[in-house]
C-alpha cells in the first residue's frame, strides 16, 4: 500500500508521515532527502545549471542511496552519509532549483518507485500523488500558512543550531514555494483525489489524531 503525502515546505509533511509510519508499521521515504542529494553534489561539482550536457554528465557520474540505521532515514551520495549535511539552506534551495530540471526528475523517479516496490510505504514529497504514484492508495495534501510554516522551520534550524533569521528563513520557504508550483515539471499541487488537510494553528498532536481518524475512515490502522 502506498500513502501519499505531498505539500509545501514546512507544513509538517516529514514528522507526521515518520510518525504515522512507525504507528502503522510502514516505511516511510524522505524524497526531498533524494533532491536535497542531488543539489548537494551540483553544488560541490559547480555545476550551471542551464549546462544540460554538464548536467548529464555528472548525473551518470551520480549513485544516491537511502538505508535505514535505527529505524531513521539515512542518504548517501557516492556512498557517504550526507543526511546532515543536506539540511542547510543552501542546500534547501539548491534542492528546489535542481528539481526543475527534467534530467533530474527523471533520474529520481525510478529510484523512487523502486524503492517503494512491494513494500506498505509512505512517501512525502511534492508529487508523489501526481506523478510518482498517482494510484497511491491514499492521497494527503498537507499545508499551512507561509508564516507559520516557517515560523516551525526556523524553530527547527534554531535547535539544530544554524545561524539564521526568521525572516531569511521566511524569505526562502517563499522562494521555494514559488519555484516548485511554477516549475513546468511535476510542479508542487494537490492531486485531485488528495484529501487537503491544513495544519496552521494545529499543534504537532492535533494534526497526527486528525490524520490517524483520516486514515481510520480509509480503513487504514
Ligand atoms: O521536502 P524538502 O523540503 O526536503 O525538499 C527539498 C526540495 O526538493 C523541495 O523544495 C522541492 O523543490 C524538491 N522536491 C521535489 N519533489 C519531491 C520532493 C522534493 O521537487 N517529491
Amino acid at each position: 500500500m502506498i500513502i501519499a503525502i505531498d505539500g509545501p515546505s514546512g507544513a509538517g509533511k516529514s514528522t507526521l508521515s515518520k510518525k504515522l509510519a512507525k504507528r502503522l508499521g510502514f516505511v516511510y521515504i524522505d524524497t526531498g532527502a533524494l533532491y536535497r542529494t542531488v543539489g548537494l553534489k551540483f553544488i560541490n561539482k559547480g555545476v550551471q545549471l542551464d549546462n544540460t550536457a554538464l548536467v548529464e554528465e555528472v548525473l551518470s557520474d551520480t549513485t544516491v542511496d537511502i538505508n535505514y540505521v535505527n529505524a531513521e532515514q539515512r542518504v548517501y551520495l557516492d556512498g557517504v552519509d550526507v543526511s546532515d549535511e543536506i539540511r542547510t539552506p543552501e542546500v534547501s534551495l539548491m534542492a528546489s532549483a535542481v528539481s526543475a530540471l527534467p534530467e533530474v526528475r527523471a533520474f529520481l523517479l525510478g529510484m523512487q518507485r523502486s524503492i517503494a516496490n512491494g513494500k506498505n510505504v509512505i512517501l512525502d514529497g511534492r508529487d508523489i500523488g501526481t506523478v510518482v504514484f498517482p494510484n497511491a492508495e491514499i492521497k494527503i495534501f498537507l499545508s499551512a500558512s507561509a508564516k507559520e510554516r516557517a515560523k516551525r522551520r526556523y524553530e527547527e534550524l534554531i535547535a539544530k543550531g544554524q545561524d539564521v533569521t526568521y525572516e531569511q528563513v521566511l524569505e526562502d520557504l517563499e522562494k521555494r514555494d514559488y519555484n516548485d508550483s511554477h516549475r513546468a515539471i511535476a510542479p508542487l499541487k494537490q492531486a485531485e483525489d488528495a484529501y487537503a488537510f491544513d495544519t496552521t494553528g494545529n499543534t504537532f498532536e492535533q494534526s497526527l489524531d486528525l490524520l490517524v481518524e483520516y486514515l481510520k475512515t480509509k480503513g487504514v490502522e
